[in-house]
C-alpha cells in the first residue's frame, strides 16, 4: 500500500498547508480517508476526483470533512460523473443531509465491528474517545497492515487494534504541556507509548496544531524507540511494507 499525505494540520491549518486527508492506493485501488479543508484541490495533484474508488470520513468534525461540502459539487455538477461511495461516523443529521448532491456519494455508515473490503483491502474500525462519534481505520492487504489513528485521547483498548502494524499514522494534536481532560486529543509522547506498546514498525505522526513549531512536537520524543518515528509531509508518499 502506499499513503499520501493531502493535508496534516488541525483543527485549521497554517499558510500554505491543509487539514486532514490521507489518500491511500494499493494496486488500482484508490481510498480517500478524510477530506478536510484543502483536500480537493490537492487531491487534484494526483487524481481526478472521479477516480476514487470510495472515501471515508472518521469523524464529522469540520478540519475531517469540509471539502466533502465541494467535492459534492465536483462530482453531481461535472461530466463523466460516477457516484463515489462514503463510508462515514454518524452523529449529525443537519450535515448528512447536506453532504450529497445529485447523487455524487452513496452514503454508507461505519458500524464498529463491521468489515468494509474494497479492492482486496479490508478496512476495519475501533469506536474512539472523542467528542463526536469517530473510529480509527485499520487497512489490511497481503498481511501489512496500515493504521490511522483518527482523533482521539488515550485508551488502551486501542493497543490491541494498532498492534503489529507497519505503518501506524497517529495524531498528535496537543502537545502535554497544553493537555488536559476537556482537549480530547494525543499527545506526540501518548503517540509514540502507543506505538510502542502495539510493537509497530514506524509511527507517522500527523494532525498537528497550527501554533506549534514542529520542533517541540519532536522535543516530547526520546530516541531510545527500536522503531522509526517521522513527522508526516504533506504531499509526501509512504510506501507501506
Ligand atoms: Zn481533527
Ligand atoms: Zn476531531
Amino acid at each position: 500500500m502506499k499513503l499520501t499525505i493531502l493535508g496534516n494540520n488541525g483543527p485549521y491549518p497554517k499558510a500554505g498547508e491543509a487539514c486532514s486527508g490521507y489518500l491511500l492506493e494499493h494496486k488500482d485501488i484508490k481510498i480517500l480517508i478524510d477530506c478536510g479543508n484543502g483536500v480537493l484541490s490537492r487531491l487534484q495533484k494526483f487524481y481526478s476526483v472521479n477516480e476514487l474508488d470510495a472515501i471515508i470520513l472518521t469523524h464529522l468534525h469540520s478540519d475531517h470533512i469540509s471539502d466533502i461540502f465541494i467535492m459534492k459539487y465536483a462530482l453531481g455538477l461535472g461530466k463523466n460523473n460516477k457516484t463515489i461511495p462514503i463510508y462515514t461516523a454518524y452523529d449529525d443529521q443537519y450535515l448528512l443531509d447536506n453532504m450529497n448532491y445529485n447523487n455524487a456519494f452513496e452514503i454508507n455508515f461505519i458500524v464498529e465491528d463491521k468489515e468494509v473490503i474494497i479492492g482486496d483491502i479490508h478496512f476495519s474500525f475501533i469506536k474512539n474517545k472523542h467528542p463526536v462519534d469517530t473510529y480509527g481505520v485499520k487497512a489490511v492487504v497481503n498481511n501489512k497492515k496500515f493504521v490511522y489513528s483518527s482523533d482521539t485521547s488515550y485508551f488502551d483498548e486501542i493497543i490491541n487494534f494498532i498492534k503489529e502494524a507497519d505503518l501506524f499514522l497517529c495524531e498528535s494534536g496537543v502537545l502535554s504541556k497544553d493537555k488536559n481532560n476537556n482537549i480530547m486529543h494525543l499527545t506526540p509522547k501518548d503517540a509514540s507509548i502507543l506505538a510502542k506498546e502495539a510493537k509497530v514498525k514506524k509511527l507517522l505522526l500527523t494532525h498537528f496544531y497550527p501554533e506549534y513549531k514542529r520542533q517541540s512536537i519532536l522535543k516530547e520524543l526520546s530516541d531510545d524507540y527500536n522503531f522509526e518515528i517521522k513527522l508526516s509531509e504533506e504531499m509526501k508518499s509512504y510506501i507501506i511494507d
